[in-house]
């Protein structure tokens, strides 16, 4: 064994030399590896730290990348002097969304962007201003590096070979886009936050513009999975044309043509791991959990990545025990802002379906990823809210939550619902609404219960026994039953042969003679699958329901004895949203709280009909 290798060999072990000097490599010379390089030899000046990278200097993929005004001040608090760059860029306030032939701003927000190239052109300067060595043109695998350095931080990207060759061990999932997308660059301008929708008779192609600085603006193009613009049938990642995709976006590029790194449509890689630790290497940045760029936070997160790793190192001199630390802490942390992630991603790739009023389609994006006042929405962009709102046959300024709504003709007065435990009276009014009507009551539309306040449609929610043997209306019996199938069946074959089973058992039961109750389907919600999953079995449940007029209403329900979050809500709400696209039937969300006002945004925007809430 050389003199090297047992030093090593004790480094690894954290033995005493933990405090003494140690061999750390990074793999890539992303943000991720140059931040993390960096702040390691400050804080460990005696340590030798050595970042290999594939590519040539000043040789890197992609366009601008984005931050949020949040995200500038978390950098500048990790990394000064990129935040004193940022504040010197491009900066701006503004979304538009421009969609069939409309173009809506929505201000207040806060934006600062650069090139890709001049973020990483600064990081590998400090990285050498602080005594980092940056090999260039130099791919690693690591099995090379194992032997040699007491410590490997693989930063090498969405694609990282390091996380392929420890896929086991960090229990890496890698999930893939349905779009097909471009990371184009154009001269052409823009001063916001753009995002263009635009249909053909093939399909959809969406479009995010941003301006990032030395006179250029980032286009990212993206194809929605089953959309054949431009590209017929083939679904292969393939070359791009950019001569025919500038002439597609011309309206909005003003005679500007596109440019590319590299020619090839991708799709998004969406990686989670279980664990980013394994042994002496540690998975950071890209390599461990992508964001999507709709929502435009991967850099930020891989900046994170590294400040928190370096500062642990920097504080917990046994190596084990530090990278056991970072693990703990930082996981979690990452989590919430990847779920965002892959629902921005999952709406873009569904887009096409919730196309049809601009208006409310924008409000639809906005609140993609949570819940969007509407108040303070209409307080930033009066002309969406008035538009969205009229588009909704509601009046100006009025609470969409107390228009009508026709469910299998029955003619619901609002959009509450009160549900009440058997015994127990209903209709309590639920104060809501906006600026100068705040304190008028919403009366609830349906009672789901034994007796319904004045005005209010009579619900019963029933199982099929009770179904078969409900009263006739003119009888005393309910205007609407809901019948509580509970959760669906995993696969589309098991949840198509149970709704037959269904139908068979309650025949006519919605009254052929149109008598007897309007039937609506509750569905308990999968908040722990994606809604890309679950929504197969579930749309052939309730397309045979739905075509056996047993489908006037589909409830989706919190399952019942768990501890739901926002973020619970935010998935039902999903998939309230595509089966109302895909069915075209109101739908409503039930025991996801008592605070409809939360959700106004989501049924201006069409997600919802109703909101159910206990009484
Ligand atoms: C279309 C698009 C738009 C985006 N927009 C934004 C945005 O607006 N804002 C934002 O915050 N984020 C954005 N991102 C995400 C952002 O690009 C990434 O999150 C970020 O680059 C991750 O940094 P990283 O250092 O982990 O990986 P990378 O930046 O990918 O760096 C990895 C490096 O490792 C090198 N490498 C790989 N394998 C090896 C090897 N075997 N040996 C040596 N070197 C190797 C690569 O050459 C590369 O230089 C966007 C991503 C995409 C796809």
């Amino acid at each position: 064994m050389t003199d090297r290798q047992e030093e090593n060999v004790q480094g690894r072990h954290g033995s005493p030399a933990a405090s003494g000097r140690r061999r750390v490599a990074c793999i890539g010379a992303g943000p991720a590896g140059l931040l993390a390089a960096t702040h390691i030899k400050n804080a460990r000046p005696d340590w030798e730290v050595v970042v290999h990278e594939r590519q040539p200097k000043d040789v890197t993929y992609g366009y601008g990348v984005v931050f949020s005004d949040v995200a500038v001040r978390t950098i500048d608090y990790m990394a000064p002097a990129l935040g004193e760059l940022l504040a010197e860029q491009t900066r701006w306030e503004d979304i538009e969304i421009r969609a069939k032939g409309r173009r809506y701003r929505i201000p207040g927000h806060g934006y600062a962007a650069l090139s890709r190239h001049r973020l990483i052109g600064e990081l590998a300067q400090h990285a050498i201003g602080a005594g980092v060595t940056l090999r260039y043109e130099t791919p690693v695998e690591l099995d090379e590096l194992r032997g040699e350095f007491d410590l490997i931080i693989a930063a090498d990207g969405a694609r990282s070979r390091t996380r392929q060759a420890l896929a086991a061990e960090l229990g890496a999932s890698v999930g893939r886009g349905r779009s097909r997308f471009a990371w184009l660059g154009t001269t052409a301008t823009f001063d916001a936050m753009t995002f263009i929708f635009e249909q053909t008779a093939e399909g959809a192609a969406i479009a995010h513009g941003y301006p990032h600085g030395d006179g250029l603006s980032t286009f990212v193009v993206e194809v929605p999975g089953g959309s054949r613009v431009l590209t017929g049938d083939s679904t292969a990642p393939g070359e791009i044309d950019l001569a025919a995709w500038s002439d597609f976006f011309s309206e909005h590029l003003g005679g500007h043509r596109l440019q590319a790194r590299g020619l090839r449509w991708d799709h998004f890689p969406a990686i989670r791991l279980e664990r980013c630790v394994h042994e002496n290497v540690v998975v950071i940045g890209d390599a461990a959990h992508t964001v999507h760029y709709s929502v435009g936070s991967g850099t930020r997160l891989a900046l994170e990545d590294a400040f928190l790793l370096a500062r642990t190192l920097a504080r917990v001199d046994d190596l084990p025990r530090a990278l056991a630390e970072y693990e703990r802490r930082r996981l979690p942390m990452v989590r919430e802002l990847q779920t965002a992630g892959e629902r921005s991603m999952r709406w873009f790739e569904n887009a096409p379906m919730f196309l049809d009023d601009p208006a409310r389609f924008s409000v639809h994006l906005l609140s993609r990823t949570a819940h969007v006042d509407l108040d303070g929405l209409a307080a930033e962009a009066g002309p969406l809210v008035d538009d969205a709102r009229a588009a909704y046959g509601g009046a100006r300024g009025g609470s969409v939550l107390r228009q009508p709504v026709d469910v299998g003709g029955l003619r619901l007065p609002s959009r509450l619902v009160v549900e009440t435990a058997p015994g127990t009276g209903a209709g309590t009014d639920a104060t809501t609404g906006t600026g100068a009507d705040a304190a008028v009551p919403v009366r609830p539309g349906l009672a789901l219960g034994p007796c319904a306040p004045d005005g209010a449609v009579r619900g019963a929610v029933v199982d099929i026994t009770a179904l078969r043997s409900a009263r006739r209306r003119d009888d005393g019996g309910p205007d609407l039953a809901l019948l509580d199938l509970g959760p669906c069946p995993p696969t589309p074959e098991r949840a198509r042969r149970q709704a037959e089973f269904v139908v068979r058992e309650v025949g006519g039961a919605g009254g052929a003679d149109g008598r007897g109750p309007v039937v609506a389907v509750r569905t308990e919600a999968d908040i722990d699958r994606s809604p890309n999953e679950t929504l197969p079995p579930l749309l052939a449940r309730l397309r045979v329901l739905h075509d056996a007029g047993l489908c006037a209403l589909v409830d989706v329900m919190a399952p019942k004895g768990r501890n739901l979050g926002t973020d619970d809500a935010m998935t039902a709400l999903e998939t309230a949203g595509m089966v109302r696209a895909a069915l075209g039937v109101p739908t409503m969300l039930s025991g996801f709280g008592d605070h409809p006002e939360q959700v106004e945004a989501h049924v201006l925007a069409g997600r919802i009909d109703l909101w159910c809430m206990p009484s």
